[in-house]
Formats: C-alpha cells, structure tokens, sequence
C-alpha cells in the first residue's frame, strides 16, 4: 500500500489507542492521523492533539469539548473540535477517513462502529462489545456498506493470520474443524471458589500478562471476556458455539489457533503485547515494524494447557449460552455485564455477584428475534434497567 492512510482513531486515550499511536508515530510515512477522540480525559486527548495535530478531536459531552477547544486555541493549535455521538460518527464516516480503529470501550462504541461499517471503511475492530451486541446487524452493515473487517483481539487476530486468506461460507468449507481459543485464565485461574467471592476489585485489576483498561482487565478476571471472545469469535468467522473450544493457556504466547480437518493446528504466537495485531491490521497485506521485542522461546521455557472451569467461572458458561439462544441474548449479556464491572469496580457488588447478576437479568428478559438498531438500544436499556434494579434489591 503507497498511499498515505488516513486514519480516526475512537478512543484514542485508551490503551488501544495509546498503542495504535506507537505504532503509527513509527511509520509517518505510511499515516495521516485524522481523528482522535475521547470520552473524559481532556488533557491526554490535548496532548495527542499537540503531538499528531489531527484535523478533528471528538469528545463526548459538550463541557469537555469546550474545555479542550480553549486549551487548542489558546496553543495555537487548529484542530476542529466536536462532541456527542454524532461527533464520533461523523469523524468514523468521514469521507477523508481510510481507516477507523473502534477501540472505544463497552456499548458506547457501537454507532460509531456502525457509521464506520455502512461508510466502507477499512475497520480496525477491537471494541467487541459492538459484536456481541448486535453482531448481526454490524456484519450486516459492513457487506452492505463494503467496508473491511480487521480484527484486533489478539485472538481473533492470531486465528485471522491463520486462517486461509479465502475464508468461504463456513468454515466445514475452509477446511477447519474448530477454533482453539486461548484464554490466560486472569489473575485468579487456581483460586478456590470460596475465595474467589472475596476478591478485591485491586486484585482483580491486576492481569498477569496483558496491560488493558479497567473494564476488560475485570473481564479478565471473570472470564467474561474470553465468553465476549466466543461470541466475537462467532460473528467473525462464522462458526458455531461448538466450533470454538476455549483453552486456558496461562503464558498467553499462543495467542489462539485453527484446527484444521486433516489434524493441522495452526497457531500465531507472539509476546503478549497489542501492537503486534495493530501492526499487523495497520498494514495489511503487508507486515510492518511494530517496536515488539523478538519471542524468547529459551526464556519462556514452557507452555502449559487447561480447560477452563464453568463453575468457578460461571460468565465463560453464560456466554455460550447466550450464543446457543441466539437473538437478543446476548445484547442483554453485554448490557447486564457493563452494569455489573461498573457496580464492582465501584465496590457495590462483590466479585462472584458480577456473574449472579447476569443471570438474574438474562432470566428476567424476553429474548427475540434482532430487527433493528433502535431494538437493540430499547434492549440494551432494558436490561441495564434490570440489573440496576437487581442490585438495589441485593445492597438494601
Ligand atoms: P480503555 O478503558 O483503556 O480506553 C477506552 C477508550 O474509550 C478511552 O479513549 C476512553 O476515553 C473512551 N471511552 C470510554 N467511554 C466512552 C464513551 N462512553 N464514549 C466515548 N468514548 C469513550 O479501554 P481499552 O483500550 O483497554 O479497550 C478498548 C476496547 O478494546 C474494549 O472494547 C476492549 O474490550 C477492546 N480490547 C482491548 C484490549 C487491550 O489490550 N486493552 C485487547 C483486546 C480488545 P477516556 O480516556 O477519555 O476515558
Ligand atoms: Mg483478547
């Protein structure tokens, strides 16, 4: 690719966004940041703006936006700023924009996703969330909208890399028997169970391997993120629940792998940094220079395998099950787990309450048929509803 990329980069203040920037700032050649943008943190999003002068910075509410505005102007600086959700879906369209890396954390990603998808851009996907709540209609909108799909999931981007460059219909047809996915297991992988509902919300923040932000970091340690994973995984390369098989792989250097029918596994490793599938999105077809060290196999010395526990790990469990329901499931899933990190990150709930109140949600809600965006969002708020209610029901 010769061109000059030109690229929004949504939740550019967030750990995937700091590292896509590393790897941009090592190729000013081959990049034109466009667009970077933020939820609540203004003087990072001012620092961007002075190192990589975008022409548009896009912050969510309007106080903020007025905030960085003054701190632009009175540096000279002409970066245009806008707000709101429709700020983030004009700068993810935008017809000047090639690329669009969706790194916005939790539900509040999904439009912006969305406007990138029906616009035909050539979408760096790391914010799943999108995909397990309204998977279909997002693939959906990028055929439609001829956009690319490039995953960023270290997983998904490790069974990408291995998969045929022709994926078919279904993967029976490429060959593939399943999908291996890897999961570190998190920071309480052997903890008793009895334990595990006095964790901290400090311990739980604490991943062994991978350096994340405070809500998939949690994720992490439930094992809701490698369910949000099977799911993603689901939409990505159209298979089955029963043609992902997690495996917990404590190391987290096999970063996943396709099985193939005539008993090949393929397998993408790598050191546990993000910047290897941001490059390798960032350039593909081509591979490019992403500042990560070369893997020390001597050093690293072992790999180890387990299966994941259901019980102590109820959220992996729910997951699959909500995948198997189909519909709407899902979307409550997502919706019921963002309420239930917030709520533990913030000390309401405790540890194990995170997956009890998923449950209560997706027993109490009506599971149909996907028809609209608008469904999704009334279901999303819903279930929301539903699982606040439930804590308050639990802490009085
Ligand atoms: P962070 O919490 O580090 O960053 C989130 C980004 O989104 C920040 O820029 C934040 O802005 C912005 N943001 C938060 N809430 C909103 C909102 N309501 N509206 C608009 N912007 C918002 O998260 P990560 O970078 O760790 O994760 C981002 C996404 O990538 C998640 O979906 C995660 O699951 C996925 N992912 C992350 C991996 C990782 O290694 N970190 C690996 C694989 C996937 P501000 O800084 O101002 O709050
Ligand atoms: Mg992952």
């Amino acid at each position: 690719m010769s061109k000059l990329q030109t690229i929004t980069i949504l939740g550019a203040t967030g750990t995937i966004g700091m590292n896509t920037l590393d790897v941009v700032a090592r190729h000013p050649d081959r990049f034109r940041i466009f667009a970077l943008t933020a939820n609540g943190r203004i003087d990072a999003l001012y620092e961007l703006c002075h190192r990589y002068e975008p022409t548009y910075a896009v912050v969510l509410d309007a106080d903020g936006a007025e905030r960085l505005r003054n701190k632009l102007k009175a540096a000279g600086l002409g970066t245009e700023v806008l707000c709101g959700i429709e700020g983030l879906e004009q700068v993810a369209a935008h017809p000047e924009v090639d690329t669009v890396m969706a790194a916005i954390v939790g539900a509040a990603g999904l439009k912006p996703a969305m406007a990138a998808a029906k616009a035909g851009k050539r979408i760096l996907l790391a914010n799943k969330e999108t995909l397990v709540m309204a998977g279909s209609l997002f693939m959906q909108a990028v055929k439609t909208g001829g956009a690319t799909l490039l995953p960023i999931d270290s997983e998904h981007n490790a069974i990408f890399q291995v998969m045929p460059t022709k994926v078919t219909d279904t993967l029976a047809e490429s060959g593939i028997r399943r999908i291996l996915l890897t999961a570190s297991g998190g920071p309480f992988r052997n903890m008793d169970r009895a334990l595990l509902e006095a964790v901290t919300s400090e311990q739980a923040l604490n991943h062994p391997n991978w350096v994340m932000g405070p809500k998939i970091t949690i994720d992490s340690a439930t094992m809701m993120n490698k369910g949000l994973e099977v799911i993603e995984a689901h939409w990505l390369f159209n298979a089955t629940a029963d043609q992902i098989e997690v495996v917990v792989h404590p190391q987290s250097v096999i970063h996943s792998m396709v099985e193939y029918i005539d008993g090949s596994v393929l397998a993408q490793l790598g050191n546990p940094d993000m910047r290897t599938p941001i490059a390798y999105a960032l350039g593909f077809p081509e591979r490019l220079e992403s500042g990560v060290g070369a893997l020390d196999l001597f050093k690293i010395g072992r790999l180890d395998f387990q299966q994941p526990d259901m019980e102590r790990f109820p959220c992996l469990r729910l997951a699959y099950e909500v995948l198997r329901l189909e519909g709407t499931a899902a979307t409550v899933l997502n919706a019921a787990n963002e309420v239930a990190v917030e709520a533990f990150l913030s000390k309401k709930i405790g540890f194990m309450d995170i997956p009890a109140l998923i449950e209560a949600t997706l027993e109490q809600a009506t599971i149909s048929e996907v028809t609209s965006l608008g469904q999704l969002i009334d279901v999303d708020a819903e279930a929301r509803e539903t699982a606040r209610t439930w804590m308050l029901e639990k802490v009085c």
